[in-house]
Parts: structure tokens; sequence; C-alpha cells
């Protein structure tokens, strides 16, 4: 940006500020550079961030979404650093300061079938986020877990894997190979299947303690994780999905305008309708 461009006062300014569920922690150092009120400014969408995330594959890789999280919001330095738990929030943000806080959506009701629209306003949706406590640890026996949120590079690259799998899956059955040979294939993609989600367990894991060490090192804890009792895996893999869960947003309680029937709405935020709606 050029220092003396009298134009200045015509770029975008930031229309909302939000709070990070995580309170900025958990970020590597210098990836994120935290207001001391807490408080980051998010900047509209430019055209060129717009154009990005439709982009068909950018949604898929994440790397264009990156680009926009930090083009929009200029404190996450490295938006491949962001902890899974913030995710919702910034999305919310940067959807907000481009479209407004109105978000048009429809809802079936589970009873009749009948189909409603209505309106949330992404504002309160922004204050029903909650912070997941991951200062508890699991206990077995003398082992003790520590927990640590996935980032957005890791939720990416497992969404990655896990869809390739399925693919491969999906189309064995139809493909040409003897049937034996299909058997085989689904066999090993789900494997590696398995093998992606104890990935993935492990890295919500940030510490093991033992009387005796403080093992912190991705290949010794991936090890346990393929080779503890059952029961052990369990507990911690429950722990983590429960972490999870916390951190997603509640479902919208709802009454059906036909049948006054009550239910409750989950929201999510896919992508591409969250934000092509607003267009
Ligand atoms: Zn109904």
């Amino acid at each position: 940006m050029t220092p003396n461009n009298p134009l200045k006062q015509y770029f975008r300014q930031p229309s909302i500020y939000i709070r990070l569920p995580s309170h900025g922690e958990f970020y590597p150092p210098g990836t994120l550079d935290m207001p001391p009120n807490g408080e980051l400014p998010v900047l509209p969408m430019t055209a060129v961030d717009e154009i990005s995330y439709r982009t068909p594959d950018a949604l898929f890789n994440g790397a264009a979404m990156v680009d926009v999280i930090q083009s929009c919001c200029p404190n996450i330095r490295n938006a491949w650093a962001v902890p899974a738990m913030d995710v919702d929030t910034i999305l919310i943000g940067i959807r907000v300061a481009s479209y407004g806080h109105d978000l048009d959506t429809s809802s079936q009701c589970p009873a009749c079938d009948h189909s409603h629209e209505f309106t949330v306003d992404l504002r309160s949706l922004l204050d029903r986020i909650k912070t997941p406590d991951y200062a508890s640890c699991v206990r077995h026996g003398d082992l003790e877990f520590y927990f640590r949120p996935m980032t957005y590079q890791n939720l990416n690259e497992n969404n990655q894997l896990q869809f390739e799998q399925q693919k491969v899956m999906a189309m064995l059955p139809e493909s040409e190979l003897a049937d034996s040979n299909k058997i085989q294939g689904i066999t090993d993609a789900l494997k590696r299947l398995t093998a992606i989600t104890v990935q993935a367990l492990c890295q919500s894991i940030a510490m093991v303690r033992t009387p005796t060490a403080m093992v912190t090192e991705p290949e010794f804890i991936l090890e346990l994780m393929t080779n503890c009792d059952r029961k052990v895996f369990n507990s911690v893999r429950d722990h983590i999905i429960k972490l999870k869960s916390d951190a997603e947003m509640p479902p919208l309680s709802m009454t059906c305008p036909e049948c006054q029937h009550g239910y409750e709405q989950a929201i999510t935020l896919d992508m591409t309708s969250f934000f092509e709606a607003a267009s």
C-alpha cells in the first residue's frame, strides 16, 4: 500500500469487531496480532476476495479461504494456524461485515414436513458460540492426556483425505474389477479411513504425561494411540468429540407455523450457500 495515497480514506473500513472463542490462545507466536481489548476488526470482502472464494476448487483446498480470512481479518497473520473453535466466528464476522447481519434461510418441520422461511440475526449466533474447556485432562491409571484444538490446516487436510477415501469406496462397486478385488479395495479404503481418524485424534492431543515423562512428539503419541487398550482409546476419543461439540453452534429452537410443533434446527455454515445466499 502506498503511504501517501489521497484515496486511502475511501478504502474499506472495519464494520464489525469479533471476540475469538479461543481468546487468542493456541495461536503460535506471530500468527495473531491480538488487540489489547481482545476485539478483532473485520473488514468487508474486496471484489478479489469474493472471486477467490467462488472459484469451485477454492473452498475445497482451503487456500482461497485462508486468503479471504487474512484479507478481512488483518490481525490474523496466518489463517492456517487458526484453531478450529474460532473458524465459525471468523466466517460469520466476514459474512456480517460484507453482506449485513441478516441471513435468510429455511427450515422444514420434522412433524408435518412444512417448510418455512426465516431470518437469523448472525450477531446473535456469535453470542451463542461457547469456548470449550481445553484445560481439562483425561486420566487412565498413571497416564494423563492433555488436549488442544485442531488447526484450520488440520481440518482441511483431514477433510480432503476423507473425501478421497470415500470417493474410492463409492466408485468401487461400479468398477470393472472382480468381486474379490472390490472387497479388498473397500477393506483397504476403510483401513485408510480409520488411520485418518486416528491421525485426526492425535492432532487434538497436546501432550501425554506419565510419572516419568511429558511426551509431545506426534509420532510417539500416534504409536500410543494405535497400540493402547481400546478403553483408553475410547475415553480419549469421547473427550475430543465432546470438546468439538462444545464449540459447535447450539441449534435454534423453532416452532412450526403450520402445526405449532416445537423442534431444534441445526445451523450449518456450509460455505457455498452461506456466502452465496447473500449475493
Ligand atoms: Zn409442522
